[in-house]
């Protein structure tokens, strides 16, 4: 059994779902057997090689919540861009936003008048802090833990084990029996992270304390749930402890709200009051423009320009030349004026707490040993019973074998959903009865699993 589904029966629909989905996609098959070889491993970025279907579809547009490829398959679309599209694929605004802009030019190092707009807005929804622009939420990162090394000086970053925040080479520790080691699998990793990284469990403020006490932490990074395994949310005073010991230790809490900001308008920092000294958001921001904001509160900023000016001349390590870019600006004016707004998240809000009801009542029925976790607009199941505590628990929580068969299965009926975790996310453009043919689709998939 794995997830409590019988292995043949498992590998019999798995077998059949993988038929259907090529069958459905010639043209897409003929495209990448003659087009693909130009790419390292054939694919323009790895992991898209992970999806788990038999071949990757080609995408022809996207278009709100739905997506379609060149074979003319539509897909109701719940992975939006693993976040990037959260608020749908080329929001009005937005794509008015670069057409305007696009008269203008494209990048100039120079700021323009919407930069300062957007400075205003971000301010606006996210709270009181001085903002930089840059491309990723990765960079984002990496610039935060500069930032809170160079402020500190000392060299160590608290991440919490299971944690994604990007390719921030810092972040890839784990912990083996307790211990922080090197994470297994990243490649080409020479040097020893363990020097300047230390990973805790989430939800484990004892471990964070015990850590924190060595005296060598810049800085806490963290997400306020941790979204990148199977979810974990934070028990209640989790993120009080936090703010209260990393206070007490002499380190930044650094909030990275990529994926959070699923939670409700101006993120899980405003919707929970949590007063972290840096706030980083990514992905959707500028309503799919790659853009990535990181913010620091009055005192980090004076403790940042103090810090600065001690500097000896030379380059700082920090920015990338197409960041705050005046497309960028013009898209983070149109995402945060015209379509990051308490209606849509309303919206978003109640498709998602539909969607969650809808897939727990399923997964009762079928007595699956599953269970169902939403943060705001941010819903996944996990074939596994929960609620879980930390990335140790995710891990194991993880079935990939079961989760690529039932992926292969959504596709087949009509809906994407993230690959590598079962994460659906609800755009303002999502309609009601899309999620209810997901949540059919997801009856129709358990039955035949569970029958
Ligand atoms: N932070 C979090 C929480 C993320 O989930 C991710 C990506 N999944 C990132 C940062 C990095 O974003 P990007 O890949 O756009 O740099």
């Amino acid at each position: 059994m794995i997830a409590g589904i019988r292995q043949d029966r498992l590998a019999a629909f798995a077998r059949r779902e993988a038929g259907i989905y090529a069958k459905a996609r010639p043209k897409a098959r003929k495209a990448l057997a003659e087009g693909s070889r130009h790419f390292l491993g054939g694919v323009p970025m790895h992991w898209m090689a992970d999806w788990p279907m038999p071949h990757l579809p080609l995408v022809a547009r996207a278009q709100g919540a739905r997506i379609e490829d060149i074979d003319g398959v539509t897909l109701d679309d719940f992975c939006l861009g693993d976040t990037g599209s959260m608020f749908g694929h080329s929001p009005a605004p937005v794509a008015r936003a670069i057409r305007q802009q696009a008269r203008r030019g494209l990048t100039y190092m120079l700021p323009t008048e919407a930069a300062l707009e957007a400075g205003r807005l971000l301010t606006e929804r996210f709270g009181p802090f001085r903002w930089q622009i840059a491309t990723t939420a990765t960079d984002a990162n990496r610039f935060a833990l500069r930032v809170a090394r160079a402020i500190t000086g000392k060299p160590k970053v608290l991440v919490f084990n299971g944690c994604y925040h990007g390719t921030v080479d810092d972040s890839f520790v784990s912990l083996e029996n307790g211990v922080t080691v090197n994470s297994p699998g990243l490649l080409g990793q020479v040097a020893d992270l363990t020097q300047t990284a230390v990973a805790c469990e989430f939800n484990d403020l004892a471990s964070v304390e015990a850590a924190l006490a060595k005296g060598d932490v810049a800085a806490i990074l963290t997400e306020p749930v941790m979204t990148n395994s199977c979810m974990v949310l934070p028990d209640p005073g989790f993120h009080d402890g936090l703010r209260r010991l990393s206070k007490q230790y002499g380190a930044l809490l650094i909030m990275d709200e990529t994926h959070t900001i699923s939670s409700g308008l101006g993120g899980y920092t405003r919707v929970h009051s949590l007063s972290p000294d840096i706030f980083v958001v990514g992905k959707c921001v500028a309503g799919g423009m790659p853009t990535a904001v990181w913010g620091l509160t009055d005192e980090t900023a004076q403790r940042y320009e103090e810090a600065n000016a001690r500097r000896a001349p030379g380059r700082s390590g920090m920015g990338t030349t197409l960041s705050a870019n005046p497309m960028q600006f013009a898209c983070l004016v149109a995402n945060l004026s015209e379509v990051m707004t308490p209606e849509n998240y309303a919206h978003m809000e109640k498709l998602a707490e539909r969607l969650s009801r809808g897939l727990a009542r399923v997964i009762d029925r079928h007595k699956a040993p599953w269970h169902v976790v939403r943060v705001g607009a941010r819903v996944e199941f996990i074939c596994a019973p929960g609620p879980l505590k930390n990335g140790t628990q995710a891990g194991y929580a993880h079935q990939p074998q079961v989760e690529a068969a039932i992926h292969t299965g959504l596709i087949n009926r009509g809906t994407l959903i993230a690959p590598f975790h079962n994460m659906m996310l609800i755009s303002p453009a999502t309609k009601k009865a899309q999620v209810d043919r997901l949540i059919a689709s997801f009856d129709a998939i358990l039955s035949d699993l569970f029958q």
